[in-house]
C-alpha cells in the first residue's frame, strides 16, 4: 500500500494521544522541578491509575469481552465508570473489536490490531487512521447490549468519559489545594501510562516472549509485561484459553486481576469464575513439547534411540487423552443424574470422590510426562549443537 492509499487520519484521536503525551513528557517534569509534587498528588495518581487499569483488565477485557466470570451490578458500575476514564471507547466498541481480534487473530484485514501489520500499527497506529478493520460492527456483542450498564455507558460515553477524567483530579485538587499538580498527575500522566500499558498487550505481547501453549498465532507469554499490565502479559495462555478468568494461570505468576476477581467472589461481587481444567492446560504444553521434539529430531545426529523414546511417550500421551475424555463423559452423566434426583446420597458422594481421584491421577501422569519431555528436549538440543 503506498502513502496515497492510506485511510484518512482521525485528528481528534491523534490529537488526544499526542497532546497528552507532550504534557506528560514536558509539563509534568517542568512542574516537578519548578514547584514539586506533594506525596499526596502521587498517591492520588497511583489510585486513579490502578482503578483505570483494573477496569480495563477485569472489566472491559475479562468480564465483558470474554464472559470469563459474572459480576454484580455493584462491581460492574465502577468498572464501567473508570473504564470510561481510560478513553479507550465504550465497553461495547472495545469488546466488539477485541472479540474480532481473538477470532481473526493475525488476519491482515479482519484483526483490528493485527500484529502482522507491524509493532507501531498494533500498538497505536490502528487508532490513528480510519481503517476498514476497525469499522464498528456490533453483531458479535448482542449479549452485551442486554447488559443495562453497558448500554447506558455506551449511550453516555462522551459525558461520562469527560466527567471521569476531570472529577477525580479536581476532587483531589480541592482536597489538597494543588489543582495543577493533580490535573497533571492523576489527570494527564495517569491517562498516558494507562493508555500505553494497555496498548503493550496488543503490540509487545504479540512479539516478545515465549509460546508454551500454542504457536498457531503471534501471542506471547511475558512475565515482565505482566508486571506492567496487571497480569495480562501471559498472552499466549490467554489466546489459547480466552474464557479463563486467569491469564497468569500458575499461582506464582503475577496476575493481580485474577486475585482481585477471586477475592471479589468471597464477598459475592463475582461468581461463576471460568477455569480451564488443569489437564487441558498441560495437554497444550505437552503437545507443544512434542512439536519441538519432532523439529529437533529432524535436525539431530543419530536420533534413532531418542526417536523411539519420543514415540513411546506420544503413544502414552494419546492414551491419557482418551482416558481423560472417557472420565469427562462419565462426569457429565453423573452431573445429569444429580440434577434429576433431588437428594444427595452417600453412594453418589463416594462415586464422585472416585471420579475426582481418576482426574487427579491423569493430571499427575501428564505432569510427570511434561517433566520427562523437558529432559528429552534438552538432550535433543545438545545433540543438535
Ligand atoms: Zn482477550
Ligand atoms: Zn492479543
Amino acid at each position: 500500500m503506498n502513502k496515497e492509499e492510506k485511510p484518512p487520519i482521525l485528528w481528534l484521536q491523534a490529537g488526544i494521544f499526542l497532546g497528552t503525551l507532550l504534557v506528560a513528557a514536558i509539563g509534568v517534569p517542568w512542574y516537578g522541578v519548578s514547584h514539586g509534587f506533594h506525596w499526596s498528588a502521587w498517591l492520588g495518581f497511583a489510585l486513579v491509575l490502578v482503578a483505570n487499569g483494573i477496569s480495563i483488565t477485569a472489566g472491559y477485557h475479562r468480564l465483558w469481552s470474554h464472559n470469563a466470570y459474572k459480576a454484580s451490578g455493584l462491581l460492574r458500575l465502577p468498572l464501567a465508570l473508570f473504564g470510561a476514564a481510560t478513553l479507550q471507547n465504550s465497553i461495547l466498541v472495545w469488546a466488539s473489536g477485541h472479540r474480532r481480534h481473538h477470532r481473526y487473530i493475525d488476519d491482515f484485514d479482519k484483526d483490528p490490531y493485527c500484529a502482522n501489520r507491524g509493532l507501531w500499527f498494533s500498538h497505536i497506529g490502528w487508532m490513528l487512521r480510519d481503517y476498514e478493520s476497525s469499522r464498528e460492527d456490533f453483531s458479535n456483542v448482542r449479549d452485551l447490549q442486554r447488559d443495562p450498564i453497558v448500554a447506558w455507558q455506551h449511550r453516555y460515553y462522551v459525558p461520562l468519559a469527560l466527567a471521569m477524567n476531570f472529577i477525580p483530579p479536581l476532587l483531589l485538587g480541592w482536597i489538597t489545594g494543588d489543582w495543577i499538580a493533580n490535573l497533571l498527575l492523576a489527570g494527564v500522566l495517569r491517562l498516558v501510562i494507562s493508555h500505553h500499558s494497555t496498548f503493550f498487550i496488543n503490540s509487545l505481547a504479540h512479539y516478545w516472549g515465549k509460546q508454551p501453549y500454542t504457536d498457531h498465532n503471534s501471542a506471547r507469554d511475558n512475565g515482565v509485561l505482566a508486571l506492567l499490565t496487571y497480569g495480562e502479559g501471559y498472552h499466549n495462555y490467554h489466546h489459547q484459553f480466552q474464557s479463563d478468568y486467569r491469564n497468569g494461570v500458575r499461582w506464582w505468576q503475577f496476575d493481580p486481576t485474577k486475585w482481585l476477581i477471586k477475592a471479589a467472589s468471597w464477598i459475592g461481587l463475582t461468581r461463576d469464575l471460568n477455569r480451564t481444567p488443569d489437564f487441558k492446560i498441560r495437554e497444550a504444553i505437552v503437545a507443544m513439547q512434542f512439536k519441538h521434539a519432532e523439529q529437533s529430531l529432524a535436525l539431530s545426529i543419530n536420533p534413532e534411540k531418542l526417536r523411539t523414546i519420543v514415540e513411546q511417550e506420544y503413544q502414552q500421551f494419546l492414551q491419557s487423552l482418551q482416558q481423560w475424555k472417557a472420565l469427562r463423559e462419565q462426569w457429565y452423566v453423573r452431573k445429569r443424574e444429580k440434577l434429576a434426583e433431588a437428594r444427595d446420597d452417600w453412594y453418589r458422594k463416594w462415586d464422585q470422590t472416585n471420579l475426582r481421584a481418576g482426574f487427579r491421577e491423569l493430571e499427575h501422569a501428564l505432569k510427570l510426562q511434561q517433566k520427562r519431555l523437558e529432559q528429552i528436549n534438552l538432550q535433543l538440543r545438545l545433540r543438535m549443537a
